[in-house]
């Protein structure tokens, strides 16, 4: 019943996965310490060589790399090819401080279209598809990375990039879109904006997103595929490793199968760095097993998440991780307690009688952190009488004080009140930096 891009890969027996990353590893750690010298110095700190690393298992004696080793090392610093090899470059915004820079030969470019195309199948397309990429062009790889994958599979793609959202809901009507790449913020940003435009999302030839780019919950995906009609398929990439691509989840909706064979993948305890077993909640580590342009070797995405190795329906046998569960760089502590604004979501969508729209706003005042959280209400919520408003703001405070274990501050506002995004959408607004 499945269909696979690249079968021989996407349901390899384990044991011959195990070799291949096994190889693929002793490869690109032997030609790290020969052509790159930030690895070669990071290695020769540690009293290491190339042949110190046999199997998959001593991946665990190199030390990890982080986004301020490429801070550090900008712009090109963590290059492993000459110039004339490079033949894309991409960048973060960087909103703070530099950008980091990734560079890709040309055979990287076929690895990350490779791996695009398997993630674009998975999700239930084909070559009749008209996909719209509705993730940014440019610097940012969302756009990019999709559009390549797109191309490379054949289906027909429409790359109309992010904003414009009237246009984008024309196009989507005039050209019998089938399939809509953005994050998922804009997405439900879109099905707002088809409501207000008395456009009825079932009647447009729409059947499938494919999301990613910021993390989401499940109550997320349900309200999406509530609001737009369609299945909403989560995909997960970052730029360090490869942009979008690196994970997407089957028809089955039970986590993203990571292609392993490029992408080794790690999960750390992220206070202690200590590694810990499938099934065990922490940060993702991923190594670059075929990259050349720019390997990454135990790479520290941030990203909160789960390993689990059972069978999956879909017939794939590469690895799943979970929905990413938040970020350990977003996690906010407020009065010494680990808050999450996946955490603020899945309350807001619990309760239902709100909009999907949400901000958290963190300041000091007198030594005291104080977290509020603004909620928007529905157009229908907002008419009604005040008594009726005074009674959801209290139920949603209850039930965010039981979740998170600290007391929040609810200011109920205006529909369409908070700024929507075209990309990722901005969740927090800590004050106590300023
Ligand atoms: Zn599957």
């Amino acid at each position: 019943m499945s269909t696979y891009w690249n079968k021989p890969a996407e349901t390899m027996e384990r044991e011959e996965m195990t070799n291949l990353q096994a190889g693929r590893l002793k490869e690109i750690v032997t030609r790290l310490y020969r052509q790159q010298p930030f690895y070669r110095s990071k290695m020769q700190a540690e009293g290491l060589l190339p042949e110190d690393v046999v199997t998959l298992e001593d991946i665990g004696k190199l030390p990890f790399t982080t986004k301020q080793d490429m801070r550090d090392n900008y712009p090109y610093g963590l290059f492993a090819v000459p110039m004339s090899e490079i033949v894309r470059i991409h960048a973060s915004s960087g909103t703070t401080g530099r950008p980091t820079v990734v560079g890709y030969t040309k055979r990287d470019i076929g690895i990350w279209s490779e791996v695009a195309a398997r993630s674009l199948v998975s999700a239930g397309l084909s070559r009749q598809s008209c996909i719209q990429v509705a993730y940014g062009y440019g610097l940012f790889t969302g756009g990019l990375g999709i559009h390549y994958g797109a191309e490379l599979l054949g289906a027909s793609v429409i790359p109309i990039s992010s904003g414009n959202t009237a246009r984008q809901i024309m196009l989507m009507k005039d050209f019998g879109t089938t399939a809509l790449a953005c994050t998922p913020s804009y997405a439900l940003y879109i099905a707002e904006t088809m409501r207000e435009m008395g456009i009825d999302p079932r009647e447009t030839s729409l059947k499938v997103g494919i999301f990613g780019a910021e993390p989401w919950s499940e109550r997320m995906r349900q309200e999406i595929e509530a609001q737009l009609g369609i299945k909403a398929i989560d995909i997960y990439g970052l730029s360090e490793i490869i942009g979008p691509g690196v994970a997407i989840e089957c028809c089955v909706q039970d986590g993203l199968h990571i292609s392993e064979d490029h992408f080794y993948p790690e999960i750390i305890n992220p206070v202690t760095g200590e590694v810990l077993p499938d099934g065990e909640k922490g940060e993702l580590v991923l190594t670059t097993l075929t990259k050349e342009g720019m390997p990454m070797v135990r790479y520290r995405t941030r990203d909160l998440t789960v390993l689990y190795r059972e069978k999956c329906a879909c017939g794939r046998t590469l690895v799943r991780m979970s929905k990413v569960l938040g970020r350990s760089d977003d996690m906010l502590i407020i009065r010494g307690v680990n808050v999450f604004p996946s955490q603020v979501e899945s309350v807001l969508l619990g309760i239902g009688e709100t909009s999907p729209h949400y901000q958290l706003i963190v300041d000091r005042k007198d030594n005291l952190d104080h977290l509020t959280v603004l909620v928007e209400v529905t157009e229908e919520m907002f008419s009604d009488e005040v008594r009726g408003l005074e009674e959801l703001e209290g139920r949603i405070k209850a039930e965010l004080a039981s979740v998170l274990n600290v007391a929040a501050a609810v200011r109920l506002v205006g529909p369409k009140t908070i700024e929507r995004s075209e990309g990722k959408a901005k969740r927090v607004i800590d004050k106590r930096k300023l």
